[in-house]
């Protein structure tokens, strides 16, 4: 059922609540209202019927009745025997009150005997007289609420030829009578008092069920439609928020700007910091959002420090970008309380849109947010046109490496390495290839680090281990083959892996180099030193690849266990250029050589290149001079012609195609 239906029934419920009520207390009061009057009817049936019998088997054969009502007076005697007649009926169980006594009027309403003179009682009689009608009255009787004793005071019309002449007045105890008619009433009030309130808390109850459902419900709507960490929106509730915002957009012609927001590296705040810094950083930047921003904005959390705002009614573009930055701003102000204050930081992308459906805001918006955090985080970027193709570049980049681990469509590469004084052969270095789905490949410098992202080196590169060491098995002994380590791949059981691919192929550890970059020293030095420690013990060489790009500090090369450094390909390109970069190259490779490592250069595309390498002291060489990397299957041609001394390197040599739609 639904909320609004529930909510119908319950206000309809609380209605018929009332009606019940308001119905069960008239009823209550009616019926016992007529049991009342049933019971008072009865008492006084009994005493009228008492005092018929009374009148006609006692009084009506005193003779002197006749003469009172023939207009004389009593004497005192005849006064005293009515008396005793009445006392004697008592006796008899008529119940008499003498006291109340008789009270008899003339036809001309003149009282000529009147024991009790009462002035309710004269006006009962006089009523009577005319009416010519008995009555029976028990407020005007005696009574005593202490020892329960009721009367009720009866008023008897005496008829002389049809018209009613005088009036008997006496009293007549009809205690018992009213106390079993009472105990009728007690008792048919209590059982009616009993199915009032059953029928009131029936009601009432059924009322307070429904209300509990609706507040169940409603908490289940509040969950169903929030993010239970922060109390904002969920993606759910935000999915509607933002189409109906888009076509209301529409419609009114103003825009809806779109946020998307990504809180700065959460996962290591998560991580160094423990979750419980994390749930208060997303709070923070929950709660801060809240209080900074306009009102009519709608803020959500999508999931884990994923963040999404929506700011209706935008007539110019400015109006958005300050709220972009007002996003960047307030959240560089928040300061998670923690054993040590945390700073946090986080990078928005927005858009703008009056028409469009709301997957495309998502879409330009994430672009943006892409851009902001390639651009270094901390800020805010508005998307521009032209994002999307990059960011959209990334998505297919994502599907494709979905689809090549699914289909098994990864394959391996392999480039030579040779010595830089003889020329000769001596190692292959693995390289990633993945399909481009027409014919080509994507490049890994553009896919690993996607790859990285989707979490995936570590099963990626277990595989290219095994493939790679599996290959060099079947080539001359001394032929070694050289493959890239991901930093992802420290954070697995990286020398297991190792261990298993050369288990697995039989190969010798001492024909494998490991290849890292030199970011992988920063991010955690105990551990990759341990790590690169015992997977030199396999007997493995570790090797620095990249050198020359990021850092190149010499530290790097003390304190981890390299056999070798390769000098990155830039380098050599930039040969030409400066006579400086000749100098930095000479430079590294002399220190090189006073470190015992093995240095080799990268890029070598040209004989210049060659020569210039062989004299700066470089022991091994690679580029495109020697071979573009090749498919498994041309590695032994390549490997004889070597063998036989037939090889002459050329430039873009044709042993192997190129088989790289953006060749670097
Ligand atoms: P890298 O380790 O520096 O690999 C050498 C790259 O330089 C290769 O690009 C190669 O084709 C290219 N190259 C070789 N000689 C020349 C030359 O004379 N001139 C020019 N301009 N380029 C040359 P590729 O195959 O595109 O690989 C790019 C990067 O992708 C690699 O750089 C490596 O960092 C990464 N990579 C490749 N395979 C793997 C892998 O299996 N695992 C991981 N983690 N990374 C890989
Ligand atoms: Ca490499
Ligand atoms: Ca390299």
């Amino acid at each position: 059922m639904s909320h609004l239906a529930r909510q119908g029934l319950l206000d309809r419920t609380i209605v018929v609540n009332i009606f019940v009520g308001v119905l069960v207390a008239a009823v209550f009061v009616t019926v016992t209202m007529l049991a009342y009057r049933a019971a008072v009817t009865q008492t006084k049936d009994a005493a009228l019927y008492q005092a018929q019998s009374w009148y006609s088997s006692t009084l009506a054969h005193i003779d002197k009745v006749d003469r009172i009502l023939s207009g004389d007076g009593l004497t005192a005697a005849e006064r005293a025997r009515v008396r005793r007649v009445s006392e004697a009926a008592r006796l008899v169980g008529y119940g008499l009150y003498t006291e109340a006594g008789l009270l008899v009027r003339s036809a001309q309403g003149t009282i000529i005997f009147d024991v009790d003179d009462y002035p309710a009682a004269r006006e009962e009689a006089r009523r009577v007289l005319a009416a010519g009608q008995p009555s029976a009255r028990m407020d005007l009787a005696f009574h005593d609420a202490a020892d329960g004793t009721t009367f009720v005071s009866v008023f008897l019309p005496i008829f002389r030829d049809g018209v009613a002449v005088a009036v008997v007045n006496a009293s007549f105890d009809e205690t018992s009578v009213w106390r079993s008619e009472m105990s009728t009433f007690w008792q048919t009030t209590a059982g009616l008092a009993l199915l009032a309130a059953l029928a009131l808390t029936g009601t009432a109850l059924m009322a307070l069920m429904l209300q509990r459902q609706r507040r169940h419900e409603a908490r289940i709507a509040h969950l169903a439609t929030h993010d239970p960490l922060t109390g904002l929106c969920n993606r759910t509730a935000f999915a509607q928020r933002l189409r109906d915002a888009v076509s209301v957009a529409r419609r009114s012609g103003d825009g809806v700007a779109l946020f998307m927001l990504d809180v700065d590296r959460f996962k290591s705040i998560n991580d160094l910091m423990g979750h419980d810094v994390g749930d208060a950083a997303l709070r923070a930047v929950a709660s801060t959002l809240s209080a900074r921003l306009d009102k009519r904005c709608t803020i959500a959390r999508l999931g884990g420090d994923e963040f999404a705002i929506l700011q209706p009614g935008v007539r110019v573009k400015e109006q958005a970008e300050q709220t972009g930055r007002t996003i960047v701003e307030a959240v560089r102000q928040i300061e998670v309380a923690g054993e040590t204050p945390l700073s946090i930081t986080t990078s928005v992308g927005g858009t703008v849109a009056t028409n469009g459906d709301e997957d495309e805001l998502q879409r330009l918006a994430d672009a943006a947010l892409y851009y902001a955090k390639e651009a270094g985080r901390d800020q805010f970027v508005m998307f521009k046109d032209g994002m999307d193709q990059a960011f959209r570049r990334r998505s297919a980049l994502r599907t494709m490496v979905r689809d090549a681990l699914k289909k098994q469509t990864f394959q391996l590469y392999y480039q030579p390495l040779h010595e830089a004084a003889t020329g000769d052969l001596i190692a292959f270095e693995a390289l990633l290839r993945m399909p481009d789905g027409s014919g080509g490949f994507v490049s890994p410098a553009e896919f690993v680090p996607v790859a990285e992202e989707m979490s995936v080196t570590p099963v990626l590169g277990a595989w290219v281990l095994r493939e790679a060491t599996k290959a060099a098995t079947k080539w001359p002994a001394h032929l070694r083959v050289s493959v890239n380590l991901s930093p992802q791949q420290f954070q697995s059981d990286i020398v297991g892996v190792v261990e298993d691919a050369l288990r697995r192929s039989g190969l010798d550890p001492r024909r494998l180099e490991l290849e890292v970059t030199e970011n992988l020293c920063i991010t955690d030095p105990a551990l990759v030193g341990r790590e690169l420690t015992r997977l030199k013990a396999l007997g493995a060489r570790i090797v620095m690849d990249d050198f020359g790009t990021g850092y190149s500090s010499l530290q790097h090369l003390w304190t981890f266990p390299f056999d070798k450094l390769k000098v990155d390909r830039s380098c050599m390109m930039s040969l030409d250029e400066s006579e400086n970069v000749a100098e930095v190259m000479r430079t590294i490779s002399a220190m090189s050589g006073a470190m015992k490592l093995t240095v080799t250069a990268e890029g070598v595309e040209t004989d210049a290149h060659a020569n210039f390498a062989r004299d700066a002291g470089y022991d091994e060489v690679q580029g495109f001079l020697y071979s573009r990397p090749m498919p498994l299957g041309a590695i032994g041609d390549y490997i004889g012609r070597y063998r036989d001394g037939t090889a002459t390197p050329t430039p873009d040599n044709a042993n192997a195609p190129a088989p790289l739609s953006q060749a670097v």
